[in-house]
């Protein structure tokens, strides 16, 4: 079943008696949050911020688009693409005027356009810092896509170059905006079901087509761990709110033929404080959606857990029981809230940065075959809120 944001809405006002709470526990926050981003009235079309697309690919095209239909505080107001069919096509669907449509050889000169305030990068993933970095300079705020960047150093020119600018900077982290991922963040942060001691996720699906960029080590920096496993490192940073201290990976690719510059599988165990660790799992070889976290006096569980709907959640108490939601159109309406408030994104630059050095700590130890620290300074180790 797929609900709008405004269905989701109007759901949660009529029937949050539907939403579990486990004993001991207040309701938890995701209504907060919610109403949060709708405790700013729906803007009339004029005054909602305009996004800019970059990049008019699968994800640009199957969800983030059709996202901003639903979204109440910002709108899709232009793109930019490299095909003029795609010009044409998405003109016309959206109803885009022609001064709001680029390419990759007139993108600058969107500094010049007061209709658009924020651009979405949705590019492959070594091209995310320079698309972004521009985009800073021309004076506007960004949202890019996962992975931020495919080394922490450019992660870090990124946030420079926004800071600079003085415009804000998010990623596109779409499941810190989901019922039951948000639901999960809260039960392994909370005491309810003991203490976090062991968390497991995997994150894999097949890919077997040699000329996707995804397999070029250029373009995507990495494999399915940078692709997808992400996901399970973000949930594992969710659930317990800690920063890891150390990690021990492998590289354990099946048929290595099929992967000349990437891995196929990679496996990691994510040392935490007080001896919890996440065992992480992701593959271009295998199919796999889940994660489960295993505390003192119970246990719980999404499968799938990072989809863009289906979420299903269970735990050693109750089922949990939670509305799907436009992941897309409160990631995005939350980023223009932002924007609007003055207010920090719980999905910064910062975060993607510090995905990054656990990727890149992931990479070392798998190559080396030794255990690496992580040591995180103080701007590094964001973790994000969890009343929000
Ligand atoms: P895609 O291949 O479908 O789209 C990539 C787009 O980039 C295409 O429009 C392509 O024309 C354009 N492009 C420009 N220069 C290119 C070049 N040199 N090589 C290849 N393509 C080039 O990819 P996608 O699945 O839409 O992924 C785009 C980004 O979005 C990736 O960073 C990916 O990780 C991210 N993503 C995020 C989610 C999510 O749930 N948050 C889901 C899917 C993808």
């Amino acid at each position: 079943m797929s609900y709008s944001r405004r269905d989701f809405l109007s759901h949660l006002s009529l029937g949050l008696g539907s939403v579990v709470a486990l004993p001991g526990l207040t309701m938890l926050d995701n209504t907060k949050r919610l109403s949060s981003a709708a405790g700013l009235a729906e803007l009339p079309e004029s005054e909602k911020l305009g996004v800019a697309l970059v990049g008019l690919g699968r994800y640009a095209t199957g969800q983030i688009a059709p996202a901003l239909q639903e979204t109440t505080l910002c709108r899709l107001a232009g793109i930019v693409t490299g095909t003029p069919r795609k010009e044409e096509e998405w003109g016309r669907k959206y109803d885009l005027p022609e001064s709001n449509i680029y390419n990759y050889e007139t993108y600058d000169q969107i500094a010049d356009n007061d209709d658009i305030d924020i651009i979405y990068v949705v590019l492959p993933n070594s091209m995310h810092a320079e698309y972004s970095i521009r985009a800073a300079e021309a004076g506007k705020h960004v949202i890019c896509e996962k992975p931020m960047a495919t080394s922490a150093r450019d992660c870090q020119r990124m946030i420079d170059a926004s800071q600079k600018a003085g415009r804000k900077l998010s990623i596109g982290y779409r499941l810190h905006f989901e019922p039951h991922n948000k639901e999960m963040m809260r039960l392994g942060r909370s005491e309810v079901l003991g203490n976090a001691e062991q968390m497991s996720g995997t994150h894999s699906f097949p890919l077997n087509d040699p000329g996707a960029w995804r397999l070029d080590k250029e373009l995507a920096g990495g494999g399915p761990l940078m692709d997808v496993g992400i996901y399970v490192i973000q949930a594992g940073l969710y659930t317990m709110g800690q920063l890891p201290t150390s990690v021990m990976a492998w590289d354990e690719t099946q048929n290595p033929e099929n992967f000349p510059e990437v891995e196929g599988t990679i496996r990691w165990e994510l040392n935490f404080p007080k001896d919890a660790v996440l065992y992480g799992e992701s593959s271009y070889e295998d199919r796999g959606n889940n994660f489960r976290l295993e505390a003192t006096n119970g246990w719980a569980e999404l499968s799938p857990a990072y989809s863009y709907s289906g979420i299903r959640g269970d735990t050693s108490e109750e089922p949990m029981d939670f509305p799907q939601v436009n992941q897309q159109a409160l990631q995005m309406d939350d980023f223009a809230r932002c924007i609007l408030e003055d207010d920090r994104t719980i999905v910064p630059g910062e975060m993607g940065k510090r995905d990054m050095i656990i990727m890149e700590a992931i990479y070392e130890s798998a190559e080396t075959g030794r255990e690496v620290s992580l040591d995180f300074d103080k701007e590094e180790g964001y973790i994000r809120p969890l009343a929000e």
